[in-house]
């Protein structure tokens, strides 16, 4: 390499550093926008369960043994959701709780390579996030593509950008309808292309739409090497909802043991102040009501400890 060559090399490199040092300078004031210090002791736990996980033979009875819990969150499924509005408005009435989120539900997939597979995302996904901010939820939950959906446009820099592009339209008209959509990053046996909760929250970021917003589920949380870190990552500006299971085998919380803790997670979710809600998405091992009844009250233990 000669003097010059060198040179050249080099003021790119200082130009590399100069940019990646104000990128990395916007991420701190993003996150630094919000007081992170307000008193742990106003931050509540808000417990919520997907509307399967709950025991109950009907939603009613479903309802009414959630607030026996002081559980305020319902998670519903999208699929078939603008058929249930009313049914939904009516069951909730009068009742301390709230749609948590909605999640997914739609056809297709938004990185699909097949043009009909993605208009099938399109139009599903507007109906459901319709739907969603009639029932006042706080978002619709969506992963950009899964492992096995096919043919998949490519991990490249132009398919991050399409992604941006695709979720500024998507969250404008979420923003438009009253509610958002929600980023979920999965765990790489289910999805390579996202899987770390501060990856989504950049993405929201480059979205340009402050209706699209991020999560962070336990579950899939174990690509991350620290819980607090994934979810102060994201902070008050993009994190919208939390999924929460079983670190084991994806059970009702507590079902592993020693392995279900969820301090770390806690204790970025109370420095935040976060306002929405935690929600069980799980399996179940053992009987429904001893394990869900004994999780609420571990879960709020350990939030006291956070
Ligand atoms: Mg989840």
């Amino acid at each position: 390499m000669n003097r010059k060559e060198f040179l050249k090399r080099s003021l790119y490199g200082a130009a590399s550093v100069v940019a990646a040092t104000s990128v990395v300078g916007n991420l701190t004031s993003c996150c630094g926008k919000q007081p992170l210090a307000e008193p742990k002791s106003e931050c509540e736990l808000k417990l919520s369960l997907q509307e399967w996980v709950m025991y109950g033979d009907t939603l009613e009875e479903k309802l009414d043994n959630m607030e026996q819990l002081g559980v305020v969150g319902l998670e519903l499924g999208g699929r078939g959701l603008a058929s249930r509005v009313g049914e939904i408005k009516q069951a909730l009435s009068n009742r301390n709780i709230k749609v948590s989120a909605i999640c997914a539900g739609f056809d297709g997939f938004i990185l699909a390579e097949d043009a009909q597979v993605k208009a099938a995302f399109d139009s599903s996904m507007r109906e459901i996030v319709a739907a969603a901010a009639e029932v006042g939820s706080t978002g619709v939950i969506m992963v950009p593509a899964f492992n096995g959906q096919r043919p998949c446009k490519p991990h490249t820099l132009e398919t991050r950008e399409y992604l941006c592009e695709q979720m500024h339209d998507l969250g404008e008209y979420a923003l438009k309808c009253g509610t958002t959509v929600i980023l979920e990053p999965l765990n790489r046996q289910e999805a390579h292309y996202l899987r770390q909760v501060a990856d989504a929250a950049a993405i929201c970021r480059d979205s340009q739409s402050a209706g699209v917003k991020c999560m962070g589920d336990f579950w899939h949380m174990k690509e991350e090497t620290s819980d607090y870190a994934a979810l102060i990552a994201a902070g008050r500006d993009y994190l919208q909802h939390v999924h929460i299971a079983s670190r084991g085998r994806r059970m009702i919380p507590g079902e592993d043991g020693e392995l279900d803790n969820y301090i770390d997670g806690f204790r970025a979710l109370k420095e935040l102040c976060y306002p929405y809600y935690v929600s069980f998405e799980c399996g179940c091992g053992g009987e429904r009501e001893p394990l869900i009844n004994s999780a609420v009250a571990m879960l709020r233990e350990q939030w006291s400890k956070a």
